[in-house]
């Protein structure tokens, strides 16, 4: 089970009066909804709270998870000493540039990735834990403080996330589930939020994701499946979402496939690149994204690299063989 917190963290938690709560950028479901359920927390113990974020805010799953999200830190808030509480985050480069204007501030991460950086004058990091939302649910637990259905919803949506909807279960699995079976007697309809996670698309972004299953490669033996997005995709299906769940979904649903590449062409020569590795695979796709600078986890990871998408589909193709037959 979840091990106990460190008493400096309770302690800081209860005896400081203000707080900012941090995400990583381009945030996605778990990371928003910890940040909200975070915030909650520390408004229920009576704390100022800032809720901050580098953004994009360009998902659909997050368009319900809506706060007033600071920007910047200024200088007057940053002399007030707040503590900084980050969340779902595993190293200070994924906070965009929040990270040099928290620097010299108390922080406590409070995060669930195995690669990443260790950073933060406080850590509570448990890889087990299949969303971060569940790390926060640990905290409520700690420091009794109430679960409203509001702060629920957003336990079990950034859990939902995380998971897969229930797929993506390797640890803790039991409770996991316990856990969820409390949120929903809190008053969470599993329904309503399959369809917060999925619904809200537009129809651009479905035609994307049919084009990118059409252009889908499969290598070694089919046990690399990997597709491709250019920047001409962007004139042609208009969408603000990655296809990331549903077409690694599909990839994945192929017969012997190991791991999901998708390569996605940005401005100035850069390249974003996504991964996941199969539930039977032994890939750590984490590890793997951590060599070209990105991180995440054992199954699902993402990086982005500075060099043209045909130079990074090449050498991370070549990675994947040796993976796969070394
Ligand atoms: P997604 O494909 O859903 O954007 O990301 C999958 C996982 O990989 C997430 O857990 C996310 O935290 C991690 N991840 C995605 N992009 C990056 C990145 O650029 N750097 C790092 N360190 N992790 C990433
Ligand atoms: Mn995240
Ligand atoms: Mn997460």
């Amino acid at each position: 089970s979840y091990p106990p917190f460190d008493e400096q963290i309770l302690d800081l938690l209860r005896s400081r009066d203000e707080f900012i709560v941090l995400g990583h950028i381009s945030p996605d479901g778990d990371c928003l909804s910890s940040q909200m359920a975070a915030g909650s927390l520390l408004l229920k113990m009576g704390k100022t709270v800032h809720m901050a974020n580098a953004g994009p805010f360009d998902r659909s799953e997050i368009s319900h998870l809506r706060a007033d999200f600071l920007a910047h830190i200024d200088e007057e808030l940053y002399n007030r000493n707040p503590i900084v509480v980050v969340v779902d985050c595993s190293s200070p480069e994924r906070l965009g540039h929040l990270a040099k204007e928290i620097e010299g501030l108390t922080t406590i991460v409070l995060d669930h990735h195995s690669s990443g950086e260790q950073f933060g004058n406080h850590r509570y990091i448990v890889p087990r834990s299949v969303s971060t939302t569940l790390i926060i649910m640990q905290l409520y637990k700690a420091l009794e403080v109430e679960i409203s259905q509001e702060i629920a919803e957003h336990l079990f949506f950034g859990f939902a996330t995380d998971s897969g909807f229930f797929r993506f279960i390797n640890a803790y699995r039991g409770e996991t589930l316990r856990l969820a079976a409390e949120l929903v007697d809190l008053g969470v309809s599993p329904n309503t939020m399959a369809d917060r996670m999925t619904g809200g698309k537009s129809l651009g972004y479905v035609k994307y994701l049919g084009k990118l299953i059409d252009r889908s490669e499969s290598l070694f033996d089919g046990k690399l499946m990997y597709s491709s997005s250019c920047l001409k995709d962007r004139d042609t299906y208009i969408t603000t979402d990655k296809p990331s769940d549903s077409l690694y979904a599909m990839l994945l649903s192929v017969k012997n496939v190991e791991v999901v590449l998708f390569f996605k062409e940005l401005e100035g020569g850069s390249t974003e690149v996504g991964f996941r590795s199969s539930h039977q695979s032994s890939v750590d796709v984490g590890a793997l994204a951590e060599r070209f600078g990105g991180g995440g986890h054992k199954k699902a990871a993402g990086a982005t690299v500075n060099e043209e998408i045909d130079i990074v589909r090449k050498k991370l193709i070549d990675a994947v063989g040796e993976l796969l037959h070394g």
